[in-house]
């Protein structure tokens, strides 16, 4: 075979294998290789293993003749049986590994990225133009607007204004156990799945792998009519109640109007350009309210965006940053997403959800997961690697900027100005979590402290230095000179250590 195009397993939409620049010759075969390797490696979420393998095998049905579908070990094995010397052609992937894995063989030709919205070269420009401490995520959104020309009326922002977040963090309406809103779409499981789920049994039994987590109904899109139908049930019902709730968390209701098309944009089943065009066609159709449009165009133009280019920009070092100096290990009970092993409301809901599905939105991951490994001093390499096996929408380059970066604060604050971490007050005033809870999120000290709570304080107090010199984090941390029982609170913390909350 000559010039065949190899599509790794997150390289699964349209955009693909087109044709036209820096794209796939029109009618070139096409490889695929699924790795056994890859499930040994690590010990995955099994719905996100599922999701991979049914994903991959629902394209190679569609693509038909036209591809060369390689069950082996290694990549490296699976494209020497399927194409032996001859030349491939492959678009850059999406992981440092890979990349240097492509660029380690022999006849392989690496092809721009596709996925994203901008290219590497677009980002480099603006980065340039834009000193390290520029490259914050609003002053990119923006860029991004502009040069797509995306909700933006000649050269203003639509509706005048950038930035609609303050509309979009409201508390749950009182006494709200569920925010009603219309239910996402679910895929029907058909037999591509039943047979991804006999061959991870066999795996489990006896191909050295394991995995943890509920492999229950796949719960997410793996071929693109079916992330083309939740990206219209996501737009026609869902997306006009994305905003205002977007960082609410109901026990009830763990999705609320968030749109779950991550896992299908990280398997480059979806294109961001088709979503994004999507939200402002429906606020232009007036079917929708500008802040929720906006909320959603920021995620998928801005932050999505960001961190891809970010993942690149700073670099295989910033894998290991480590500023805060955190080492512990993360505990089984945490590894083994055992929340029955919790007590703490907040967090064994949380747990739960991830157990379940692999999925949580972004103010569980951020707020109760990322928060508490933070304030326990968790080792974010060994933290970024949980997310990254336990999530369905876990990829090297989301994982890194939003863990490393974003959720434990271990660059220095090269993405964000400050800790992402709090009292159990925020989780109380977004949640209905805490009601019931055998923790009082007010209370510091005693049997009843709330595990948050006392978190937040020790983390402010352990690195008091580095918080006071930085204009956000000042005023917390000198409020630890007024905490009377700081001692107690201290003690208390050790005492708990890392046993499940
Ligand atoms: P929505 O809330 O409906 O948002 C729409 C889309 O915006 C998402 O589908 C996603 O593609 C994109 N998006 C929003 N925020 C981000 C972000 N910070 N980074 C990248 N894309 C974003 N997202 C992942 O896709 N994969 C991850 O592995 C991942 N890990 C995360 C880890 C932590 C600690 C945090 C704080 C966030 C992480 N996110 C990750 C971002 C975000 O939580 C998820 O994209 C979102 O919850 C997915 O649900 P959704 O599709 O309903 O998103």
């Amino acid at each position: 075979m000559t010039g065949a195009h190899w599509l790794f397993g997150d390289q699964l939409g349209p955009a693909f294998i087109a044709p036209g620049e820096g794209g796939v010759p029109r009618d070139a075969p096409l490889v695929m290789i699924e790795s056994q390797a890859v499930f040994r490696r690590r010990r995955f979420h099994r719905a996100k293993a599922h999701l991979m393998l049914s994903a991959m095998r629902h394209r190679a049905a569609e693509l038909g003749d036209r591809v060369v579908y390689v069950k082996a070990d290694t990549y490296r094995e699976g494209l020497r049986r399927a194409v032996g010397s001859s030349p491939v052609t492959v678009h850059h992937p999406t992981s440092r590994a890979a990349a240097a894995l492509v660029n380690s063989l022999d006849g392989v030709t690496v092809l721009p990225a596709r996925g994203f919205l901008l290219t590497q070269e677009e980002f480099a420009q603006w980065a340039a133009g834009h000193p390290e401490g520029g490259l914050r995520l609003e002053n990119f959104y923006r860029h991004v607007r502009r040069r797509l020309d995306l909700l933006m009326d000649g050269g203003e922002p639509a509706g005048g204004r950038w930035n609609l977040d303050h509309d979009n963090r409201e508390p749950p309406p009182p006494g709200a156990r569920t925010l009603d809103a219309p239910a996402p779409y679910r895929p029907r499981e058909d037999d591509i799945d039943a047979g991804v789920r006999e061959d991870l049994d066999r795996w489990e039994r006896s191909g050295g792998v394991s995995f943890v987590g509920r492999d229950g109904p796949r719960l997410f899109p793996a071929g693109r009519r079916e992330a083309l139908a939740a990206l219209r049930r996501f737009v026609d019902h869902r997306l006009a109640g994305f905003g205002a709730h977007e960082d609410v968390m109901l026990a009830a209701d763990p999705v609320l109007s968030h749109s779950l098309l991550s896992s299908s944009l990280n398997l480059g089943l979806l294109d961001p350009a088709e979503c994004v065009e999507r939200a402002e066609a429906a606020w232009r159709a007036g079917a929708v309210p500008l802040n929720s449009a906006e909320g959603f165009v920021r995620q998928i133009a801005g932050w999505r965006e960001y961190v891809w280019h970010l993942y690149w920009h700073f670099g295989e070092e910033y894998r290991t940053s480590n500023v805060l100096g955190h080492t512990r290990p993360l505990p089984a009970w945490w590894d083994a997403l055992d929340a029955d092993a919790v007590t703490a409301r907040c967090l064994s809901t949380v747990l739960r959800q991830v157990g379940d599905t692999g999925w949580t939105h972004h103010i569980p991951r951020l707020m109760v997961l990322g928060s508490y490994a933070l304030q326990r001093g968790w080792d974010p390499a060994a933290l970024t690697d949980w997310f990254h096996r336990s999530f369905v929408d876990g990829y090297d380059w989301v994982m890194l900027p939003n863990v490393v970066g974003m959720s434990q604060y271990a660059d220095g604050g090269r993405m964000t100005t400050k800790p992402y971490t709090s009292g159990g007050a925020y989780i109380d005033r977004m949640s209905d979590l805490c009601g019931p809870c055998r923790y009082r999120p007010g209370s510091r000290s005693g049997a009843d402290a709330c595990p948050f709570t006392t978190g937040y304080w020790s983390f402010l107090h352990r690195h008091r230095d580095r918080l006071l010199h930085n204009a956000r984090t000042a005023m917390p941390v000198r409020g630890l000179d007024r905490l009377a029982d700081l001692p107690e609170l201290l003690r208390l913390e050790h005492d708990r250590g890392d046993a499940a909350p």
